[in-house]
């Protein structure tokens, strides 16, 4: 790759951001579709979110992906935002557009995107159950009653965070029946079943949070268990609920689609998927083996 005085600026914040995969995949792209343009990891403090905003436009930067703990905050520094980003309320890209900085959301299509193409199972008028109540469970809730599912029920360890979402989902979408439960609540069982689809929103799981976001009593044959968690590759929660017959899905094809739609946002082109897939993976083997 060169760098010289024609190179379009693009990067990633976060706090921390020393484990990001996103310059990996998305410089390959760059390389192969030979576009002159680099994405840097950019750690970014809390405290300093405003103050890099605004460098980032005094530098021209065409636009940025936002991680952890800044897809909310980011809001209140940005120029305007898309119909789906306002619903959901968090942001994890910006394009320069006319010269502000206009907020989308990708991870909502990267999920919907991954629960269509990689694990054939479309929402429409199916029951869901996602367990968390951050930013991307904000994100699912949001791509499941957009996409048409009948029932979602929200679980989370503090239920007042779960019943936001579920306001968001009951606002905007009146034709999803949308319920709060508490993660000690004894109807989860009732919900687990007649759900088919059950997904792990929450950050139990990875090597620094391990256990498992809910029982699995009651999970079976019949669902499908998305765990947004790619690193490690098969939780706790996926390695259980396979062992009880469920079909099951990891997180990584979320994170390549919501980068490939991230990519072509920025650039107008088509992005090399082969390009990206094939970097992520090997990436993803580099740290996990
Ligand atoms: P977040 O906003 O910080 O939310 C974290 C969620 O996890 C909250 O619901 C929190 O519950 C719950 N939680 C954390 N520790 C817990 C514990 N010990 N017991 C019970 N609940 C616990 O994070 P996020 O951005 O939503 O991300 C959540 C997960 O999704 C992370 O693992 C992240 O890596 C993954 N993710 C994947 C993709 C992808 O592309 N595959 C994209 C985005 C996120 P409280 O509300 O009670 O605190």
């Amino acid at each position: 790759m060169t760098i010289d005085g024609k190179t379009k600026i693009v990067g990633i914040i976060g706090w921390p951001i020393e484990h990001t995969l996103s310059p990996a995949f998305h410089n390959a792209a760059f390389k192969k579709a030979k576009l002159n343009w680099v994405y840097l990891p950019l750690p970014v403090e809390p405290e300093h979110l405003g103050p890099a905003v605004e460098g980032m436009k005094a530098l021209n930067f065409a636009g940025f992906n936002i991680t952890m703990p800044h897809k909310r905050a980011v809001i209140d520094y940005i120029d305007g935002l898309t119909e789906e980003a306002k619903i959901i309320e968090a942001v994890n890209t910006v394009k320069r557009e006319d010269g502000g900085f206009i907020g989308y959301n990708t991870d909502c299509r990267g999920f919907i995107e991954s629960l269509r193409r990689d694990a054939g199972f479309d929402p429409g008028g199916r029951s869901a159950l996602i367990v968390g109540a951050g930013g991307a469970a904000r994100s699912v809730a949001t791509a499941l009653a957009m996409n048409g599912a009948a029932a979602v029920t929200i679980v989370n360890r503090t239920p007042a965070k779960a019943r936001l979402i579920a306001l968001l989902i009951k606002e905007n979408f009146a034709g999803c029946e949308v319920k709060v439960l508490a993660q000690n609540d004894e109807k989860i069982l009732s919900d687990i079943k007649r759900s088919q689809l059950i997904v792990n929103a929450t950050s139990v799981g990875m090597g620094n949070n391990p256990g498992l976001p809910i029982a699995v009593d009651g999970i079976g044959k019949d669902h499908l268990i998305y765990d947004l968690i790619y690193s490690p590759p098969e939780t706790e929660f996926l390695l259980k609920a396979k062992s009880r017959g469920a079909r099951v899905i990891n997180g990584v094809k979320m994170l390549l689609y919501q980068g490939m739609v991230a990519w072509e946002i920025w650039t107008g082109q088509r992005p090399p998927a082969e390009t990206m897939a094939e970097t992520l993976l090997s990436e993803l083997q580099r740290r996990v083996f």
